[in-house]
Order: structure tokens, then C-alpha cells, then sequence
């Protein structure tokens, strides 16, 4: 897809630590950058005024969020949930539980989610990593500054950005954004960014632009929902106690884009063909498109 041609030199802009004052000389990307940052806002309060709150993630403890990332990686989430099922029926779906249960139960009880080898390995090797650096406890694991926390959960096998930052968001309340293959299609689509924008990129982006509008997301609330005519909305889920954790605004505009993203991909804006007509979106595509 076509896009802007500053907005590659943009995007190098806003992602470098450059010092602010060789920023303030460069108007020209910085115009663009806010024009990205813009774009970001509106599709994001868009969203949210067609489909309300989407009440990620689904669970009702902070582990079952974190099992949940491994075990929703190269499946469908219906598979997951038929995994989730099996390890609260065992009652393993804990730090304690997926430390006592032996690896082949382990392994049994996550089938359904594919690639049950490797990702019951890779829970346990979670496991190991909070008792051997945080006692086994999420608590103070959460209490670690977001930076070293995100290196540390980057270093484990099996956890790229995608679940990293999932943990982080939807576990910890930590303020990281979550980019997926569907917010990337969307930008790309929409020549927002070009295909060479890497996932830290991306990320550092969206936060960027989600920021000021926290606050309006907040004022929003429930009342200003509308839903469609089709009764799509989005890739909502049931309130859970997860979900209705309280945290902070910016926190809750990252947990919030990221589920409705996932909406517009899984209902209108499909890998092999994209369903513009429909699409809450469509009205920012741009004019050529
Ligand atoms: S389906 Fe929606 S998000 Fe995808 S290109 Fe069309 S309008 Fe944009």
C-alpha cells in the first residue's frame, strides 16, 4: 500500500532519543509525527464509540492471563479456552499448580491448544524463573519497573514482544502497548507506516499517540457505547475480574486499542481480503485506496 513518504523518516523521528532541541528544529517531521499521532487518536476513540469497552483480557486471575499468552500463541483462542478448561478442571491453573503437576499432565491438559510440548515446557520454565529471581510471587514480580521487567520476560524461551508485552499489559497492569499482525496490517493498509516499521517501532508509536487521549476514553464509559446494527462488537469479552481490575487511564487505553484492533482484524480486516464496506474504520482509509 501506498503511504506518505515522510512517514518513514517520521517514524525514525519520533523513535530516536534524539535531544529536544535538535527536535524543535526539525518542524517539518515533527508536523508529520503529530499527524500519525493524530490518525492513531481518532480511529482509537472511533472504535471505542462503535463497539464500548472490550473487556480484556478474559480471566479471573493474573496467572490464567499469563497462561493464557502462551498458550494462545500460533492457535485460535477457542483451543485455548479448551485448554484453560482442562487445567482449572485439574486445578492446576496456578503458579502452584503448574509447579507440582508433572510435565506429561501438563502436556495432556494444554493439548488442545497446540504444540503442547513446548509450550507445557515453556510454562514450567515461567514458573522456574519466578521462584528462582521473585520467590514464586507475581506480586513483586509485577512491582519491577516496566523496563527491566520487559528485558527479563524478552531473555525466556518462548516469550517474544507479542507475549511480553501482553504479560505485561493484561497481567501486570503495566503501561506497554501490545502490537499484533492485525494492528500492523491495519497501519500498513492504511499507509500510516510502511512495511519496514519494526515492532518496537510500532509500539513506541502507539504509546506515544495514546497517551493525551486517556483521558477522553475514561469520560467515554459504557454509557457511550452503541454497538452495531450486526451486534459486532469487536472482540469483546464478558466483563471478568481481570478485566474490571482497576488501573491506571493509560494503562486502560492500551488494554482497550489493542482488543479493539483485534476486532477490526478478526471482523472486517481479514489477511486475504479486507472487508472496507463494513469496516468502523473505513472512513479513514485514504482517498486513493
Ligand atoms: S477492513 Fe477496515 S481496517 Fe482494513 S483496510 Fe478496510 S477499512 Fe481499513
Amino acid at each position: 500500500m501506498h503511504f506518505g513518504k515522510c512517514n518513514r523518516a517520521a517514524l525514525d523521528y519520533c523513535c530516536r532519543p534524539w535531544p529536544r532541541r535538535t527536535l524543535q528544529k526539525e518542524g517539518f517531521l515533527i508536523r508529520a509525527v503529530n499527524k500519525i499521532h493524530q490518525q492513531i487518536q481518532s480511529y482509537c476513540l472511533a472504535l471505542f464509540r462503535t463497539w464500548g469497552p472490550q473487556h480484556w483480557w478474559p480471566a479471573q486471575t493474573r496467572f490464567e492471563v499469563i497462561a493464557g499468552t502462551y498458550l494462545t500463541q500460533n492457535t485460535a483462542w477457542t483451543n485455548v479456552e479448551k485448554a484453560l478448561a482442562n487445567l482449572r478442571a485439574a486445578r492446576v491453573l496456578s503458579v502452584k499448580g503448574i509447579r507440582q503437576v508433572g510435565l506429561a499432565e501438563l502436556e495432556r491438559l494444554i493439548r488442545p491448544a497446540g504444540y503442547f510440548r513446548q509450550k507445557a515446557k515453556r510454562l514450567k520454565l515461567f514458573v522456574e524463573f519466578l521462584d528462582q529471581h521473585y520467590e514464586g510471587s507475581l506480586r513483586k514480580l509485577f512491582a519491577c519497573p516496566t523496563h527491566h521487567l520487559r528485558e527479563q520476560l524478552l531473555s525466556l524461551h518462548g516469550i517474544g514482544p507479542e507475549t511480553a508485552d501482553s504479560i505485561l499489559l493484561y497481567a501486570g497492569n503495566h503501561p506497554v502497548f501490545v502490537v499484533d499482525a492485525y494492528t500492523r496490517r491495519i497501519i500498513e493498509r492504511h499507509g500510516i507506516l510502511p512495511e519496514s516499521a519494526s515492532y518496537e517501532e510500532i509500539r513506541e508509536l502507539f504509546e506515544q499517540a495514546l497517551t493525551p487521549v486517556a483521558e477522553s476514553l475514561a469520560d467515554l464509559g459504557e454509557s457511550e457505547m452503541r454497538g452495531l446494527a450486526s451486534g459486532i462488537r469487536g472482540a469483546a469479552h464478558p466483563p471478568s475480574a481481570m478485566s474490571t481490575t482497576k488501573r491506571s487511564a493509560q494503562v486502560q487505553v492500551y488494554n482497550e486499542m489493542h482488543g479493539l484492533i483485534v476486532g477490526v482484524g478478526k471482523n472486517y480486516c481479514r489477511k486475504s481480503q479486507a472487508h472496507c464496506d463494513d469496516c468502523p474504520l473505513q472512513k479513514f482509509l485514504p482517498p486513493s485506496t
